[in-house]
């Protein structure tokens, strides 16, 4: 399989090619939607595929056992779905601003970006007001807003369309299902995109999402239907369907020390106090890393498993040559910077002696 960049005039064309076939991709600034999500399906096979194998082989040499996954300590597992079962819609760098949802997408698609974040500033600034489900009103004003731009129906199918499930997510659910572990979507986003998760993993057991739309004959926005879905709002969808499945304590109350959350974002943070095992999957702000339990960078779904089944799962080891001089200088740099992801680290200690470099060369 590769990807393969063809300049031609002044334009580049991309190609994928898998199993004997050449699928045309697009421009890199015009993205065929269909097909690129045919190509990373068909990636996503061959990965899935290359693990199983490598497990087979590894097996075989090392005569070491498959993983059995059972007997977890936890009966349900609850999802934050942007950032989280979706990927992040575009990623950290020093000029950009991190997308972290589905509505910013939404905005950006639009060419209203700004205005959505004025409204998120307003927000964080308490112009809500300061009651557990502010956030409520904030998003009324986002749908209020959508309305006046506005939003149409096919716009919002497309950018609902272009959102990617985590690597491994398919995976997880699956594996959590043969385990008899009981799942749950609980977002602040679109109930559109809820059910789209709910289609391609194939096996959650309750959805419960924020934001409902609903479009005129014109294919216009017309109204929504805003739930309770959303920061302290989630622990009590979590006490609710935990009781539906049986998830109790001694004197019958919902009991979610026996429940694991996963979330991204500080609309997670009442979750992450409320369970007995709080993940922060792909986490970019250091408040929600430190409120987790475990800290999962990368994005790879997969790794919530271990602390689930309370297995140590062999860990990759990445070495970097760094020359003697300079050690003590990285190994500073290393324990005092906080990256979100591996490249992003490695980009950044990349610039740190470029930096370091050009300036002595100055002296
Ligand atoms: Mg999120």
């Amino acid at each position: 399989m590769r990807l393969i960049e063809q300049k031609r005039k002044d334009s580049i064309y991309l190609y994928f090619l898998a199993k004997g076939e050449r699928k045309y991709l697009g421009k890199p600034d015009k993205i065929n939607h269909e097909k690129a999500k045919e190509a990373l399906y068909l990636l996503d096979t061959q990965i899935t595929e290359y693990k199983s194998c490598r497990n087979k082989i590894e097996k075989l040499l090392h005569g070491k056992h498959e993983i059995e996954f059972k007997d977890s300590k936890y009966k349900m597992v609850f999802f934050d779905m942007d950032g989280v079962l979706f990927e992040k819609p575009w990623h950290e760098s020093i000029s950009r601003k991190v997308a972290i949802s589905t509505w910013d997408l939404l905005f950006k698609r639009l060419g209203q970006y700004d205005i959505h974040e004025a409204l998120k500033r307003n927000f964080e600034n308490g112009l809500y007001g300061d009651d557990v489900d502010n956030y409520v009103k904030w998003k009324e004003a986002t749908c209020n807003t959508l309305k006046i731009i506005p939003l149409d129906e096919k716009t919002f199918q497309e950018v609902t369309d272009s959102r990617i499930l985590s690597r491994g997510a398919k995976e997880v659910f699956q594996i959590l299902k043969k385990s008899n572990i009981k799942t749950a979507i609980i977002t602040g986003s679109f109930y559109r995109l809820a059910q789209k998760a709910k289609k391609e993993l194939d096996e959650v057991n309750h959805i419960r999402a924020h934001c409902q739309l609903f479009f005129d004959d014109d294919g216009l926005l017309k109204s929504w239907e805003l739930s309770k879905t959303d920061y302290k709002d989630k622990i009590k969808i979590m006490e609710e369907l935990a009781l539906k499945e049986g998830i109790v304590d001694k004197n019958g109350y919902p009991d979610l020390n026996q429940c694991v959350y996963i979330g991204d974002d500080v609309n997670d943070l009442e979750a992450f106090g409320a369970v007995g095992l709080a993940i922060a999957f792909n986490a970019h702000k250091n408040i929600v890393k430190k409120a987790a339990d475990i800290i999962i960078i990368g994005g790879d779904l997969t790794e919530i498993l271990p602390p689930l089944f309370d297995f140590k799962k062999d860990k990759e080891k990445i070495s970097f040559y760094v020359s003697k001089d300079v050690k003590d200088s990285w190994l500073n740099f290393a324990k005092t910077k906080d990256y979100s992801t591996l490249p992003d680290f490695i980009i950044k200690s990349i610039e740190f002696y470029i930096e370091e470099e050009s300036s002595s060369l100055k002296t």
